[in-house]
């Protein structure tokens, strides 16, 4: 654990960080990586997305969790192996739920961050992916570990299990 800092996200919540801090992040609007997802949904994220938009066709359940799906997608350049991406990327490659409501599950946030939790503490890394595909990593001056709240929702310190394990 040497070497990793311990940063007061929000008052009281701490996360211990566990990546070279002097990585920059911003968003590449062409790259949509972390889209080609399913998005696991907390039940305050359910709550929030059935408050803005009908539950009839973006969900689906998986060993007792609730994730939005993923669905073929007529744009190549912004769909997984399989041709398939989050239900809510539009066709510009821009998230719909985000353009329409400004708003984005929690998980969403998270990328390309990685959460695991150790003696009842919030550690942060980098997905291992995400060195190879999120080509937001160090392009701009914006060090993550100063913007820690932009990636960490408030509503992961309350969480039973806030680790990114969870996937579709
Ligand atoms: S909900 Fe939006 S931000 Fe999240 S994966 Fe889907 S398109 Fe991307
Ligand atoms: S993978 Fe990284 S750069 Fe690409 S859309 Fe996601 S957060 Fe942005």
């Amino acid at each position: 654990m040497s070497g990793h800092s311990r940063v007061e996200v929000y008052p009281g919540c701490e996360a211990i960080v566990e990546f070279d801090e002097s990585l920059t992040f911003e968003c590449v609007s062409e790259c949509t990586w972390c889209c080609q997802h399913g998005v696991l949904l907390y039940g305050e994220d359910l709550r929030e997305l059935a408050a803005r938009e009908s539950l009839d066709g973006p969900l689906k359940q998986l060993k007792g969790h609730d994730f939005i799906r993923r669905e073929s997608k007529d744009r190549d350049e912004f769909v997984d192996v399989d041709d398939q991406a989050c239900y809510f990327l539009n066709d510009e490659g821009l998230c719909s739920l985000h353009a329409e409501h400004d708003w984005k599950p929690t998980r969403c946030s998270v990328f390309p961050l990685e959460i695991h939790v150790e003696d009842g503490e919030i550690h942060v890394s980098i997905r291992e992916k995400a060195h190879q595909h999120c080509d937001g990593l160090d392009v701009s001056e914006r060090k993550v570990v100063d913007h820690l709240d932009a990636f960490l929702p408030k509503l992961l310190w309350e969480l039973d299990d806030p680790t990114s394990r969870i996937e579709l």
